[in-house]
């Protein structure tokens, strides 16, 4: 007799979790913190609740979702890639601190910002003839904290 969940059975039966559910519990993991994450820390946050999941499949997964369009992978020079959502609506900057490894996301550009880099955009497209979608941006230093201790190790 052939339940409704029988392919719920068939999944399960290698002992592990079905295969989609990483994938969809990866993608839970960055809506719900909006994060810049490295293959490590999304691997412990799997870990917790999936204990069988290698760090093989996490890594897997993650680059299938960055080949898909769903995640972004940027590499901060720190030689741990970072993934964060691909989200259309969510266009942002990025301050990346040296230091601490922070990452500050922002979007409240002024008009000044909007005007150069569209300004900049035609005038790459214009000297090189491509026609350019996006952009991505990032800014290194120091954040806040970071130029505090520094100060009071003086
Ligand atoms: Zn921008
Ligand atoms: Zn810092
Ligand atoms: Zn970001």
């Amino acid at each position: 007799m052939r339940s409704g969940y029988g392919w719920l059975h068939q999944n399960f039966r290698g002992g592990g979790p079905p295969p989609t559910l990483p994938r969809r519990y990866i993608i839970n993991i960055f809506t719900t913190q909006r994060g810049h994450l490295s293959a490590e820390d999304v691997f412990t946050k799997v870990q917790k609740l999936y204990p069988r999941t290698g760090f093989a499949t996490v890594y897997r997964t993650l680059d299938l979702l960055r080949r898909e369009g769903i995640l972004r992978r940027f590499e901060f020079g720190d030689g741990r890639a970072r993934y964060e959502l691909a989200d259309q609506n969510f266009h942002h900057h990025h301050l990346v601190c040296r230091q601490c490894g922070r990452i500050i996301n922002y979007s409240d550009f002024t008009k000044e910002e909007e005007e150069l880099f569209r300004r900049i955009e035609k005038a790459l497209k214009k000297k090189y003839d491509f026609a350019i979608d996006s952009h991505q941006l990032h800014f290194y230093g120091l954040c806040a904290r970071c130029q505090k201790s520094k100060k009071e190790e003086l």
